[in-house]
């Protein structure tokens, strides 16, 4: 008989190991407090696909080295799961430019070096055949252009073209729910865990359901891939981190850019506590401006209650003065950004290493290298990190078993 994993949670994290364990002909069953699965975090973030850009205030590089590995697997491993090649083309945002604030943390010199830096580390994977989500460029960026509409030139320095893209977290829930059902994996909602206990056969969770009844299931190996819940539920079988961890509550915006921007590209300003807008050809415009849009802050064991209901629901906070705020920085950025039609708004979590925010050139939330699995013999613990690295880690477990 197939031995049976229990895996935890069903974002971006807990659907990959699903996948990549089914594949390898373990008897999955996935389980999760929402109805359906990837309704969390992986479904109201900002769905880059990262490259590395982005972490060029970690010198050591491993950040980005992290990063990249993840972009080169993340196209083929799912269109291994799904089990055919993807138009990704269909998902694609427009690239990136990379707009350097005038306070950016790090000089334009010093991002320059960075990014040289990455173009040879993807060098060696484009030589070796894998492609960035559908595309396999020359070159990840281009020099540095002077700045122009529809880009304020006081506030930003120089404008980076990059290949670097976001994906579209519909479409990609669609694949990986198909995915789901094809591997056949089974998939228990509306099920709150509580507890992991080991046992005769290895392991008990243990929960409740939303009517309040308990609910157990029994299983050789066990999965944690609860992101915001993931330190409460390891800490009931005495697992405790060893340093210090902080969860944030970050919001992000949908809408429709007033018609004089329709044909905008996206951009992220770099780099330091700003913002990023993310355009599709057919889809809405992701917004988020990072002083205004980051509304909470934790060390607990796990986020506070109050948290929940943002991270589940559309808010009908539009009016409130942070949302304003937030568009206000945009249109010093980008004039117009103001009539920006807000359609959805609602957060989620984000869990990292560290103490202090990202101001701080030293904060720890600059490097997210140290993420990935932890395994404690037959369970195994696993700190997604980012969106980009949640394939790639679910192939790495599958390795490993
Ligand atoms: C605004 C924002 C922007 C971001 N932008 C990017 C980006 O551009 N690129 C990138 O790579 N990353 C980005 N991230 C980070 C990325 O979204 C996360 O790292 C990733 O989605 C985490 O995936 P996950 O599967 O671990 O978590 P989740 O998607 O949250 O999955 C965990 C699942 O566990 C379930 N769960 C939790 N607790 C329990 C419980 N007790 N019982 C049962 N089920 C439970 C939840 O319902 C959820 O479905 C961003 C995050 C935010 C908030």
């Amino acid at each position: 008989m197939r031995e049976r994993v229990l895996i935890l949670g069903a974002g971006i994290q807990g659907i990959s190991c699903a996948l990549s364990l089914s594949a390898k002909g373990y008897a999955v069953t996935l389980i999760d407090k929402d109805e359906e699965p990837f309704s969390g975090t992986s479904f109201r973030n900002e769905g880059k696909i990262h490259l590395g850009f982005v972490y060029a205030n970690d010198h050591s590089f491993q950040t980005s080295a992290l990063m990249l590995e993840g972009a080169m697997n993340f196209g083929l491993l799912v269109e291994n799961w799904v089990g055919r090649p993807v138009n990704w083309s269909s998902l694609r945002s427009s690239p990136f430019q990379y707009a350097v604030h005038q306070q950016s943390m790090v000089s334009e010199a010093a991002l320059l070096s960075h990014y040289q830096t990455l173009q040879n580390a993807y060098e060696t994977y484009r030589n070796a055949g894998f492609h960035y989500v559908g595309s396999c460029p020359q070159k990840l960026w281009a020099s540095p252009q002077v700045v122009n509409s529809p880009i304020n030139p006081s506030i930003i320095q120089s404008i980076i073209p990059t290949e670097e893209i976001a994906i579209n977290l519909k479409r990609l829930r669609q694949l990986l729910r198909h995915a789901l059902k094809r591997r056949g994996v089974q998939f228990l909602g509306n099920r709150v865990v509580h507890s992991v206990e080991r046992s005769s056969f290895g392991f008990c969770v243990k929960g409740s359901q939303a009517d309040g009844t308990d609910w157990r299931a029994e299983g050789g190996l066990v999965v944690n891939c609860l992101w915001a819940s993931r330190l409460a539920v390891d800490a009931t079988l005495g697992i405790m981190p060893l340093r210090p961890w902080v969860y944030r509550l970050k919001f992000r915006m949908l809408g429709q850019l007033p018609p004089e921007l329709a044909t905008m590209q996206s951009y992220t300003v770099a780099l330091g506590p700003f913002g990023d807008i993310v355009t599709y050809q057919n889809d809405l415009t992701y917004v988020s401006w990072y002083p205004s849009c980051m509304r909470g802050w934790s060390d607990a064991l796990q986020p506070p209650a109050e948290w929940e209901p943002f991270c589940r629901e559309e808010q009908v906070l539009t009016d409130h003065p942070w949302v304003q705020d937030a568009l206000g920085e945009l249109n010093e950025l980008i004039p117009g950004m103001n009539q920006f039609q807000i359609q959805h708004l609602s957060a989620g979590v984000i869990f990292s290493w560290g103490e202090t925010d990202i101001d701080q050139p030293e904060s720890l939330l600059h490097q997210r290298n140290q993420i990935g699995i932890e395994a404690f013999d037959g369970y195994f613990s696993i700190n997604t990190g980012k969106l980009t690295t949640a394939p790639l880690f679910a192939h790495q477990l599958a390795q490993q078993l």
